[in-house]
């Protein structure tokens, strides 16, 4: 099955139905499908091998993706906050590309006449326009649907490819997450280069809702178009939300009484952010989706209720799922690993392996699936008895200190329970006697004086083994994040060098 057949479905079901406000604009469902089939016209007529977008979310992106799927190749969302040489490389190897969004760039960085280029305003006009008479043409097989370039959040990007069926999975398996009666709204302010934008596109026209989209997030746009547009759902990364808090807290709160439901993820939710927006939202519904490019996004989920139980609960071990990444969809199997491949038991950290139908794994170049299509997250983490899962940071983070395996989430939880501390971040740093030792970079919070090294040693030391015990702490005003709240550690491992 095709994603192309979801616009399809809505559109027959409800033509009239609004699929789409953007840019002042309202797009019904069939105008949408109206607009996809015209794209689709387009990027036949070019004979182009991908469809590219380097833009903003704006109903480009709905025509792009959707005209891309029904032309049957595949739809490559480019991150536009890219430095220019990097993604230069990129257009390089999806040529020859019909290429939406800012083409002067396009132009400047990789000029090549196999290319075919379209402003945003001009594609649009000439979707619309081809559209009114673009054919119904069906479309079959199983080919590559989406190849979103993951966010090099630990090294170079990779193309991660999506087939139609890996996407169709997940949207199936999340329907029931993500049932909207008639009418409902879901503000979509992620861009589009990252699956969780292409994914809440996809999941929104299935389940025929309204998509409010706000292409460039500020929290002031936010909160006046989930008011305004009375939003019920909403996709936020950590990020967005810590913004969103703390533009509340200044006392600009607009009734938000049809908000819900927020779901975030993409990056770590602090647990403190995460109780202040319980306390902010009494009525809205949150759940935390962990997922990765590679698994056509979420792959387990932290629900509504589990959110209320654990915030209000006085066991320890319950209230701790706050900061756990839920239980994994029924549809995903999943399995801590050792080193040498064995499932560890109940507790113990090791990587997490999942195997499913909505997971691709599979990257332009080459499969890192196992022979048995288990995929390798390169995330660790481990699984309480009750089968929540709470993620440890990725595999690549550890920090070997004379073979000994530190996961630098457990230093930065008891950090964080400091009440100086707004933020904090372990990373290795290279040490004469142990190889690799701790680094922490800690963030104070405002109002509070720093604490001193040796009073925050002396939490580590009383909480966990001597060995996580940092070697050196530095202080910073703020940790680098990017855009998608990732938390960048390489970044963070040159302020240590560079002492
Ligand atoms: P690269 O693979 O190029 O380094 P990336 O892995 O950051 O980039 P994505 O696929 O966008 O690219 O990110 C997936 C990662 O984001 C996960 O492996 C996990 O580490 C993190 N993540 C996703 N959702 C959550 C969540 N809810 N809580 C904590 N971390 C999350």
């Amino acid at each position: 099955m095709n994603i192309a057949l979801f616009l399809q479905m809505s559109a027959d079901a409800a033509p009239d139905r609004i699929g789409l406000v953007c840019e002042g604009k309202h797009w019904s469902y069939a105008e949408l499908l109206a607009g996809a089939r015209g794209a689709a016209d387009l990027i036949r007529k070019s004979g182009c091998t991908n469809v590219a977008l380097l833009d903003e979310s704006s109903a480009a992106a709905v025509m792009t993706l959707f005209g891309a799927a029904l032309a049957g190749v595949p739809y490559v969302p480019l991150n536009y906050r890219l430095a220019d040489k990097d993604l230069a490389g990129l257009i390089e190897r999806i040529t020859p590309a019909f290429i939406v969004g800012d083409i002067e760039r396009v132009d400047r960085l990789y000029s090549s006449s196999d290319n075919q280029l379209y402003s945003r305003a001009d594609f649009i006009a000439a979707a619309v326009e081809a559209g009114k008479t673009a054919s119904e043409e069906e479309t079959e097989g199983d080919g590559v649907a989406v190849q979103l370039f993951t966010s090099g959040t630990t090294g170079a990007p990779k193309a991660a490819i999506l087939r139609h069926s890996n996407l169709v999975s997940y949207i199936l398996g999340t329907a029931e997450f993500a049932s909207a009666p008639e009418g409902t709204a879901a503000l979509v302010s992620v861009p589009p280069y990252h699956i969780a934008g292409t994914a809440a596109l996809i999941s929104s026209i299935y389940t025929q809702r309204k998509i409010l989209m706000l292409p460039a997030f500020s929290p002031e746009a936010w909160l006046e178009l989930a008011s305004r547009e009375k939003a019920s759902n909403a996709f936020v990364v950590p990020t967005m939300l810590s913004r969103i808090v703390e533009q509340m807290d200044k006392g600009d709160a607009p009734d938000l009484s049809s908000l819900r439901s927020i779901a975030y993820g993409g990056g770590k939710m602090p647990i403190e952010l995460i109780r202040r927006a319980l306390d902010l939202f009494p009525e809205t519904g949150f759940t935390n989706a962990y997922g990765l490019t590679e698994t056509s996004s979420t792959i387990s989920l932290l629900g509504p209720d589990d959110h209320r139980e654990a915030y209000e609960s006085d066991d320890p071990k319950v209230q701790a799922r706050l900061g756990s990444v839920g239980r994994p969809l029924p549809t995903i199997e999943l399995e801590i690993r050792d080193e040498e491949g064995r499932a560890v038991p109940v507790g113990e950290r090791g990587e997490i392996y999942v195997r499913g139908e909505q997971v691709s794994g599979e990257y332009r170049e080459r499969s890192a699936l196992d022979k048995d299509g288990w995929f390798p997250t390169r995330d660790a983490g481990y699984l309480d008895e009750g089968g929540y899962l709470f993620l440890s940071g990725r595999a690549d983070d550890v920090i070997v200190r004379g073979g000994e395996n530190i996961s630098p989430g457990e230093i930065e939880d008891v950090l964080l329970t400091h009440p100086a501390i707004a933020d904090a971040a372990a990373v290795a740093v290279p040490s004469a006697e142990w190889g690799e030792a701790v680094g922490v970079a800690a963030v104070v919070r405002e109002g509070h004086a720093q604490p001193g090294e040796n009073e925050l040693k002396q939490l580590i030391r009383d909480r966990l083994r001597s060995s996580r015990v940092p070697e050196e702490i530095l202080f910073t005003p703020e940790l680098p994040y990017n855009e998608m709240g990732k938390l960048l550690r390489r970044k963070i491992k040159t302020m240590f060098s560079s002492d």
